[in-house]
């Protein structure tokens, strides 16, 4: 028998995996080419390289180190991509923040994140001055003067004084070890304050990878970014429109006709949003009665598409690839793989094939759907009822500073989605429902229990449940169920929208009251099941 094990790990032969590496090899091969497009703002990949390393030493010098959080409020913009360079270049942690949160929120992230840098842009100066007023240990203040303009007395610095703090010809270490944290997530899971998910840069190496696969992408891709990079790292496309040399088009806020002006003039040839940016765009295009001259591929994530979408979307130039995953798996997790014999497949047929979440990434070992009470895979059957669970190298390392929903997560020794699915015959999962409270409302997390938890605080509620309620633009909103307090007067449903929207981000707040006594289990619990089927009738 041979002593395989005998030959060793050199420097010659293993690193830690990260994506940093990516850009410096785009900046090698592609230094002219344009890496990231901003309004009139175009980067090459040697300039973006050469910013970010900067940045990175200039964090550096402001004693920001290993270990240490810096969080960015942001829209799309090459500041946003830069600082997924920058931020984990001086060996710190990017955490992203999602910009339609409001005050309490924030503060919440930055204070649970201990972010100690704060890169925002102006536009939010407002909510970031109430956000900080509240934090004990206050981080640096960048701002991002872009729309807005400069900042109002709030920011010490602004993001292109820092930058010149650095050395302009810095370069970047490796992480010591791939399993060091490289970004830090924050979503809203079923209890009320957010979860921070912590990615590695391993996971974020082979995403970026196995992104550009799953999405047949090449030098020749001109990315639009209509998804947030706030939402999981742009899905990881941050890092993987930089791994094959591609082109990043940045757009700030999602209008539909800049959409369809940025496809046209900067020859987008793929970019991914939630179905809810996909109608938007399919119906005001069609309305105008608008085409694309040439096909854009649109990965549509967070909810199947429907026979109607599909069609709509192909008549107007768009081809459609179907993604299912979540936060806590760097975004993408299964894809649908188009067989070949479906495209001469009648259209509701192929619609039904594409509509199945699929299989999983190349990243992970599995995408199965286990038994819920044994953790056994159910048959291949398209029928048994199971939870979508997921093992593999683009897992997240776990939630910050929360080892029981950590364990929770994690249990049998799978990661947990919450989704209940079947497996069909040929191995591709199908959702089917969801365990879990969370309401989806286009693309956002809302945790019913945050709004409950709202509504629990009108001094006229009794008892409240908050469920998911079907809506064509948004896919979903919430919807409450609320029984009032005996001998309270009468209450319009109005008024407690309104309250909510006091105290929490708009799109949070309900979007329709139903007053009446809950059902309930005989142990007392509110069957939730019950509400939603009231809603479909
Ligand atoms: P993201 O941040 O990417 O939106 P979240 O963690 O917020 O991910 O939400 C993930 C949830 O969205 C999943 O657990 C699932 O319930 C739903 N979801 C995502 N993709 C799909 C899909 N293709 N079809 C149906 N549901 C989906």
């Amino acid at each position: 028998m041979n002593n395989y094990k005998a030959l060793n790990k050199t420097t010659a032969n293993f690193s830690a995996l990260t994506p940093l590496s990516l850009l410096q090899r785009s900046a090698k091969v592609y230094p002219d080419k344009d890496a990231v497009i901003d309004a009139d703002l175009v980067l090459s990949y040697g300039e973006l390289y050469q910013r970010c390393c900067q940045m990175g030493d200039a964090l550096k010098r402001r004693g920001i180190n290993a270990g240490d959080t810096v969080a960015i409020l942001s829209p799309n913009s090459y500041e946003m991509l830069e600082s997924h360079y920058s931020v984990p270049m001086a060996g710190a942690v990017i955490n992203t923040i999602n910009i339609r949160l409001d005050a309490a929120t924030l503060a919440f992230i930055l204070g649970h994140g201990e972010a100690r840098v704060l890169f925002y842009d102006t536009a939010w100066e407002n909510v970031v001055r109430a956000a900080v007023a509240d934090l004990e240990v206050q981080p640096l203040l960048i701002s991002i003067e872009s729309k807005a303009g400069v900042s109002d007395g709030l920011a010490q610095q602004d993001y292109e004084s820092l930058l010149m703090e650095g050395d302009a010809k810095a370069s970047w270490q490796r992480p010591d070890d791939e399993w060091d944290a490289i970004s830090l997530n924050y979503t809203s899971g079923t209890t009320g304050n957010p979860k921070g998910v912590v990615y590695h840069h391993r996971g974020a190496f082979l995403a970026a990878m196995t992104n550009s696969m799953v999405f047949e992408m090449t030098p020749e891709t001109v990315y639009l970014w209509a998804l947030p990079m706030f939402h999981c790292n742009g899905w990881a496309y941050t890092w993987a429109i930089t791994a094959v040399g591609g082109t990043h088009v940045c757009l700030r806020e999602v209008d539909p006709m800049a959409v369809y002006r940025a496809i046209e003039t900067h020859g987008v040839t793929h970019m991914c949003g939630a179905p809810v940016v996909m109608n938007m765009l399919l119906q005001e295009l069609g309305r105008e009665g608008l085409t694309l001259s040439r096909p854009t591929q649109f990965a549509l994530g967070g909810a199947a598409p429907p026979s109607s979408v599909i069609r709509k979307a192909e008549e107007i130039g768009f081809q459609i690839t179907h993604l299912y995953g979540l936060t806590e798996t760097f975004g993408p997790s299964a894809l649908c793989v188009p067989q070949p014999e479906w495209q001469a497949l009648p259209l509701e047929q192929r619609a039904l094939k594409m509509s199945r979440q699929g299989v999983s990434t190349h990243g992970l070992d599995e995408v199965v759907v286990l038994d819920v009470v044994n953790a056994e895979p159910v048959p291949a059957d398209g029928k048994t009822l199971g939870e979508i669970c997921i093992r593999g190298n683009t897992v997240m390392k776990g939630y910050l500073k929360n080892p029981e929903e950590t364990a929770n997560a994690f249990s049998h020794g799978w990661f947990h989605t919450g989704d209940l699915a079947v497996m069909h015959p040929d191995h591709y999962v199908e959702i089917r429902d969801r365990a879990k409270d969370v309401i989806i409302s286009g693309g956002e997390n809302i945790s019913s229990l945050e709004v409950e938890e709202v509504l629990y605080r009108h001094p006229q509620v009794s008892e409240a449940a908050v469920v998911a309620m079907a809506d064509e633009k948004w896919g979903e909103v919430p919807c409450a169920f609320v029984s009032l307090i005996e001998d309270s007067k009468a209450i319009a449903p109005e008024e407690i929208i309104k309250f909510c929207r006091e105290l929490m981000p708009h799109f949070k707040a309900p979007r329709k009251v139903v007053f009446g006594e809950l059902p309930k289990t005989a142990t007392g619990k509110i069957r939730k099941n019950i509400l939603r089927d009231s809603l479909s009738q």
